[in-house]
Parts: structure tokens; sequence; C-alpha cells
């Protein structure tokens, strides 16, 4: 029997402490109910790495879902499928089930007016791929385009491109928002290059393609871009009416007709 004792003239709760958070918390209880009901060294030992190894997983899960920039709250269950006829649950679904796409590199692409659930979408799908260990990072397509733009003015391009790596998806909202006079796009393009058939990308964009001229630096950047994106790509039409306009107008029609509730 290991006894909690022996653990303490050891010094190993303190040394296990360090790298060991749940051993260290758990540790006490179960050496006393060790002694208590006789277990062997070896059960023990299994019991305390047990829960290490449960805990630890669960810490890394939350690490990613701190770490993917998803809203908490835009998941598929709160995602209304009848709403969007063009969309299948059960094509989302496989693609949520089944990861050899992200394997692959291949890309996902929502495309439909504003309102019409495609952030919400992609970010469901998003907490899906995390819950199955993958890592997902969901950022404004701005916000990254700036954020590689730093990355370029201090020569940490490449760098920037390998943090990115780590990332089984990296999902893109509003690409159509990105305007090319805004600031140098090209960086987008690099982007999309550095991870064509390696990585995917995930798109939301309120234009179709023949308005993405807008985005990029030049006609052939932007045919080259799209080519990049289409290669490998499940493209996703939602082209519904706006689901917060059609939950006001419900809300607005079960009002009284002065407007006003009781
Ligand atoms: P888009 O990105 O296409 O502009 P959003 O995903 O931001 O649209 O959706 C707008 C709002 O409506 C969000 O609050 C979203 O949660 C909600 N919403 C949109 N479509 C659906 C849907 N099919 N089921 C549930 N909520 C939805
Ligand atoms: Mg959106």
């Amino acid at each position: 029997m290991i006894s909690l004792a022996i653990l303490a003239k050891y010094n190993l709760t303190r040394t296990l402490s360090v790298r060991l958070p749940s051993i260290k918390r758990l540790a006490g209880d179960l050496c006393d109910q060790s002694d208590r009901e006789g277990w062997a060294a070896r059960q023990l030992l299994e019991r305390l790495f047990e829960q290490e190894m449960a805990e630890r997983e669960v810490r890394r899960f939350e690490r990613h879902r701190a770490a993917s920039g998803l809203s908490p709250d835009k998941r598929l269950s709160s995602f209304d499928f009848s709403a969007v006829p063009t969309v299948s649950r059960a094509r989302i679904m496989a693609l949520t089930e089944g990861h050899e796409w992200l394997d692959r590199g291949t890309n996902l692409l929502a495309f439909g007016p504003p309102g019409s659930g495609k952030s919400h979408l992609l970010s469901g799908i998003g907490h899906a791929l995390i819950d199955a260990g993958k890592r997902v990072l969901f950022m404004r397509c701005s916000d990254l385009v700036q954020r590689l733009q730093a990355a370029r003015r201090d020569l940490r391009m490449p760098q920037e491109l390998t943090k990115l790596d780590c990332f089984d998806l990296l999902v893109l909202d509003d690409l159509s928002y990105v305007r090319r006079d805004q600031a140098e796009t090209s960086v987008l393009f690099e982007l999309i290059a550095e991870r064509y058939e390696r990585k995917s990308i995930a798109i939301t964009a309120n234009t179709p393609f023949s308005q993405w001229g807008d985005v990029f630096v030049d006609p052939a950047m932007t045919l080259a871009a799209i080519d990049r994106l289409v290669h490998h790509a499940t493209i996703l039409e939602m082209n519904t009416e706006s689901y917060r306009r059609r939950n006001a107008e419900q809300k607005q029609r079960r009002l009284p007709k002065n407007g006003i509730r009781e």
C-alpha cells in the first residue's frame, strides 16, 4: 500500500503538483481510502493516474475552446435547420462526424445574405469539431488580414502562418467586408495559397464570387484565390431571408394592434 505518509516522506505530492494538478488534489483522499480499504499499490496508482488523464483531457478541450474565438452560444443544437432548406442537417452532421475532409484540407464556403445564419452555422460546426478533438480558430476575416499585415510589416509572416497551422480549421467570417483599398490584402491570398490542399479554411460571405474582385489586389489574384478555395470545397448556399428579420416580424405579429403588450 502507498500511504499519504509515504508520498509526503518523499515529498511526492509537492513534486507531482507541478504538472499533475488532479493528483495533487486527489492524492490525500485517495490515499486515505486506499489505506482504509486495503488497495494494492497498483490500484491506487491506477486510480490516481486515470483521474489525472481524464481531467487533463477536459482541460485540453477547455483550452482549445477558449482559444477558438467561437461564441459559446452559437452551437448546432441551437441552429434551426428548418429555416435553411438548402442546407440539410445530415450533410452538416456528416462534416462534424467524419473528419477526412479536414485531413485533406477541404474548404467550406458559406454564401448568403446578412442574417441567413452563416456565422452561426460555421460556429456550430467549429464547436462540434472541437468536441471531436480538432483545433478551430474563428476570426473576422478583416481582423485576420490586419494580424497578417502586422506580421508582414515586422517580417514575421512565415512564423505567423506556422502559428495558424496548428488549427485544423480556420473560419474567416465575413470575407466580403474586407476591401482591398482598406489595406494590402495580398496577405489573405498568401494564407489561402499556404494552406491549399493541406489545411482547411471556412469562409462566410454575403457576396458571390463575381464580387470578390473588390477584396483582392487584382483580377489575377482574385481568380487564383477562388481557384484554390473551390478546388476542394463544400459550398453551402444559404439564400434565405434574414433569420433576425423573420424573428422580429413574428414577434411583431404576436403583439396586439396598438403594439403594446398587456
Ligand atoms: P449571418 O452570419 O448570415 O449574417 P448570423 O449567423 O449572424 O447570420 O445570424 C444572425 C442571428 O440569427 C444570430 O443571432 C443567429 O444566432 C440567428 N440565426 C440565424 N439563423 C439561424 C438558424 N437557422 N437557427 C437559429 N438561429 C439562427
Ligand atoms: Mg455573419
